[in-house]
């Protein structure tokens, strides 16, 4: 396994920009902008510089190595269409990543521009301290009717950090009143991304990020995560032991720390970190029973894996468990505007119902009125076009095209659900033995990602665990999306496996 010697993005590798600013040939896409030639945005001229040198001087990217453009440009998109991406000089880019995991619609809708525009000018802010507006109403009661089981109740944030931030919260006070007081612990996966501020970085599982920042809140604790194919070898050839020694280290690590002070276990139905691990058959519903056997709160961290990524609109429905928290971001809007939040069940509601009780928490922009009607619009084009629907129809053929990348020799693993995949790549196919750090930096960093990038393909290369790339296309691609990605990796990564 390699440990990224610096804080590797979680949606993007370092883009050093092309060097030589040149448009490969036959990517200019004649619906995208047209490059100006008169001096301004687009030119390459005189604007172009100028937002550059804004950029280098005042605009701090996050877990990005600044150095990488102290010399270079910074990659600069300018806008979206449907499942493409355009940058300042006009090349296309299909966006396999979904920006971030986020456009489930695809880009440049705009009914959904448009309803976030109407709300703006209706009423444009107004808080959720103990004030109401319609549209959260409205997308609260959409959400549960939409939610497994009884997860009724919804508290929004503004984004997936603060959506985990804020369930560990409602976990610790939900304990603390009903007499549980010595409840605060939380258990997570082993190199598992559940966000960056203080708290949620307590139950991420990337040793790489958290260091520089401990100490951070007690509590958090390490579990196995669900990675096949580097399995320990006692349960290496049988995926369903395999999942279910798994979910009984979470058992062991309960009993280990006193299931008296843990309050929650935080999974995601596929984690992400690490490149896509889905949960083996018996995993969850293995868990959700250890769960029960020791009143410790199940919160599906599903910043990525709700609103469609997996075919359904919540991942917790494809895999049939019903968690007591929900926590989402993302995909709710498409990202036309930023929102998040939990949904929890009416348990966990109960002793915040009466008197004075009253769950301590809150931020200014959680339930943006923009974002609400934005959030409402997009679950709109997901009905209207059957997002789901596609994606459920169209997986098997992703799969099937991203699986003919097995023949190459660098290509170890490909493994994901629904529009959401993860290929592992090694030294060697038949060992699985994984590149060392310094063949990372100069495979990954080196080369990888800005090789895929000049291709035209937005997708993320990441060796916080071993080395991976991922794909999480917006639900209304198809076939020949699917088509566009492969070409891109076969090419790129054939031409890695040559400067090995
Ligand atoms: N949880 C999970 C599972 C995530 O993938 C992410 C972000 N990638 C977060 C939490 C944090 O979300 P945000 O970046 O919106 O704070």
């Amino acid at each position: 396994m390699t440990t990224p010697s610096h804080p590797g993005h979680p949606g993007y590798p370092d883009h050093p920009g092309r060097a030589d600013g040149a448009i490969p040939q036959g990517q200019i896409d004649p619906m995208g902008p047209a490059a100006a030639t008169d001096g301004t945005l687009g030119s390459g001229g005189p604007a172009d510089l100028a937002l550059q040198e804004a950029a280098r001087r005042h605009l701090w990217l996050h877990f990005t190595r600044m150095s990488s453009y102290a010399d270079a440009d910074m990659p600069v998109i300018v806008r979206g269409s449907g499942q493409y991406v355009y940058d300042q000089k006009g090349k296309r880019y299909l966006d396999g990543l979904s920006g971030l995991f986020v456009s489930q619609i695809g880009h440049g809708r705009r009914e959904v521009a448009e309803a976030g525009a109407r709300q703006a000018a209706e009423l444009a802010y107004f808080p959720l301290w103990s004030y109401a507006h319609p549209r959260a109403v409205e997308l609260a009661e959409r959400l549960a009717t939409l939610a497994p089981g009884d997860l009724n109740r919804v508290f929004f944030t503004t984004s997936g950090s603060e959506a985990v931030e804020s369930a560990w919260k409602l976990a610790k006070q939900y304990f603390k009143t009903t007499g549980e007081h010595g409840r605060y612990k939380v258990l997570s996966r082993d190199i598992a991304y559940h966000g960056t501020s203080m708290g949620a970085l307590a139950i991420t599982g990337l040793p790489g990020i958290k260091h520089p920042f401990e100490p951070l809140p007690a509590g958090g604790v390490r579990v196995p995560n669900t990675n096949f194919y580097r399995a320990p070898g006692f349960v290496a050839d049988d995926l369903g032991a395999f999942g279910l020694w798994a979910a009984d280290e979470i058992e062991r690590a309960i009993l280990r720390e006193g299931p008296e002070s843990v309050a929650a276990v935080f999974l995601e139905p596929v984690q992400n970190s690490g490149g896509c691990f889905p949960p083996p058959p018996g995993y969850f519903a293995r868990v959700r029973k250890i769960c029960d056997r020791y009143g410790v709160l199940l919160v599906s961290d599903e910043v990525i894996c709700a609103f469609g990524r997996l075919g359904y609109y919540f991942g917790s429905q494809r895999y049939g468990y019903q968690p007591d928290i929900i926590t989402f971001a993302k995909g709710l809007t498409s990202g036309y505007a930023a929102l998040g939040g939990m949904l929890v069940s009416d348990r966990l509601m109960e002793p915040f119902s009466e008197g004075p009780a009253t769950f301590l928490h809150g931020v200014t922009f959680a339930g943006h009125p923009v974002s609400c009607a934005v959030a409402l619009a997009n679950l709109d084009v997901f009905e209207k076009e059957d997002l789901l629907g596609n994606v459920r129809a169209n997986e098997a053929a992703f799969r099937a095209t991203l699986e003919k990348l097995n023949d190459l020799p660098i290509v170890g693993d490909v493994r994901g659900d629904g529009y959401f995949y993860g290929i592992e790549l090694v030294k060697d196919k038949a060992s699985r033995l994984t590149f060392d750090e310094d063949e990372s930096e100069r495979l990954l960093r080196g080369f990888l990602s800005q090789a895929l990038f000049d291709a035209g393909l937005v997708c993320r290369a990441d060796d916080r665990g071993d080395p991976v790339i991922q794909l999480a296309p917006p639900l209304t691609c198809g076939p020949e999306h699917f088509a566009e990605m492969e070409q891109i990796l076969r090419s790129v990564l054939t031409e890695a496996w040559t400067r090995l």
